[in-house]
This record gives C-alpha cells, structure tokens and sequence, in this order.
C-alpha cells in the first residue's frame, strides 16, 4: 500500500497562499469591485485585503488601520530604509507601500493575499513574486473615467487634473497585465475577478513542480 500522502503523490507541494495585485486608475471603482468581490453572498474563503501604507492625509470616513496605515512623510520613508515595506511607489505627491509583514503574515497563513496598488507597486510585485496575478480594472472610456472621479469630489482641482493625466500612464501598462476587466457594470466587473480569482486557484503552480518551493516564496527576505 502506497502511505504517501496526496501531496506527495501530486508533488504539488506549496502551502502558500497567492498573490492577486488589483491595478486601475484613480476612480474606476477599485474598491467597489474588490468590495463586491470580498462581500459577495458565495463568498470564497481565504481572500485578504492586505492594508497598505500611505502619506496622504485620510478623505472622510477613511479609517487608519482600515484603509490604510497613514503615515507621515518622516515616519513613512524611516520605515522605508529599515525595509519595512515590500514595495513602495510615489504616486502624485503622496507615498504609498506594502508592509512586508502584513502580506507575508497573509502568504504564510495559507490564505490568497489581495493587493490594491498602482502600476509600479504591481510591477514590483511581479518582479519579486513571478507568479503573482496581475488584474488591470479599466474604464469603458477616459470620458466615463473623468466623470467618475468629479463627482466623487474627494481631490482638489490640481489633484483631479493629476489623476487625469496619471490614468492615462497606468491605462498605458494594461498591456503588461494578466487580465484585464472592464468596470462598465459592476456586478459582471465582480462576476469576473471572481472567476479569476477561482480560476487562479486551480491553477498548477510550475515553480511549486519544479523545486518544491514557490518563486518568491521569502516575501520577508526579498529586497526591494
Ligand atoms: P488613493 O490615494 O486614491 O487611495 O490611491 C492612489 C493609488 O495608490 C491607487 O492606485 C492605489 O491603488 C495605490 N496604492 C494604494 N496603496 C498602495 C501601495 O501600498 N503601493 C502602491 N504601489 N500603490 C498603492
């Protein structure tokens, strides 16, 4: 009688749980995707949003600790050359980062970790984690995009103007994305990042294959 248990039989070896970086410009409804996603009523077990760090002073009803860990400019770049974060990335006048230890607490857990960040955060995530996945929300057009982020009336003028033109960049890298979901309705905006997100899970990790580790494994040892 084989008593090799199924994971040595498969040899598919890795505990650990995946990466999902989530990119899309400012106010094409990343929250209220990830939202639907998190809350959704056949909720998928083991997905965690991991809290990230900013400078940027919180909007109305934003909680530190909940929305982010807001810092202020010394404290964020102190953590910074002490290697608190995994990546961090400067987006119009503000800093933002991962902390290293919230994400690898969520790896090393078992469970899937969600990452919302822009363009250059996701890119440095993939570098590290190759097979992190990359999923791009767009908007169904620039038009619908400027619209969105008016009323949501959270920026001053310079600010949105700011947010305009970075939309453009980051719509530029799409192209270096796994997927990409258009946010024209929400429920089917949410319908396919759960679909990703399932799909995803079946997937057979080759590096868990071939080494028996997973590519970046050692979020905590990695550099940035
Ligand atoms: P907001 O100021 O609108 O909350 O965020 C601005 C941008 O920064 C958004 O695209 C958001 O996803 C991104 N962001 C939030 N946290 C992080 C982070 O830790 N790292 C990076 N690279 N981007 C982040």
């Amino acid at each position: 009688m084989d008593r090799r248990t199924l994971r040595e039989i498969t040899g598919l070896t890795d505990p650990r749980g995946r990466v999902f970086v989530v990119s899309g410009p400012s106010g094409v409804g990343k929250d209220c995707v990830l939202d639907g996603l998190l809350s959704h009523p056949l909720r998928l077990p083991g997905l965690c949003r991991v809290v990230t760090a900013t400078t940027r002073s919180p909007r109305p009803g934003e909680r530190d600790g909940r929305d982010y860990v807001f810092l202020s400019h010394e404290e964020f770049m102190r953590r910074r050359s002490a290697g608190w974060f995994f990546e961090t990335a400067q987006f119009g006048s503000n800093w933002y980062g991962t902390p290293r230890d919230a994400l690898d607490a969520v790896c090393t857990s078992g469970s899937d970790a969600v990452l919302k960040i822009e363009t250059q955060g996701a890119a440095a995530a993939k570098a590290q984690i190759p097979d992190a996945v990359l999923i791009f929300i767009c908007p169904p057009s620039l038009d619908a995009l400027a619209a969105r982020l008016s009323n949501r009336a959270t920026e001053t003028v310079e600010a949105l103007q700011e947010r305009i033109s970075q939309a453009r960049v980051e719509l530029e890298r799409a192209a270096h994305y796994d997927y990409v979901i258009v946010n024209d309705d929400l429920a089917q905006a949410v319908d396919a990042l759960r679909a990703i997100v399932l799909a995803e899970r079946h997937r057979v990790a080759r590096s868990s294959l071939e080494s028996g580790t997973r590519d970046g494994a050692a979020i905590g040892a990695a550099k940035e």
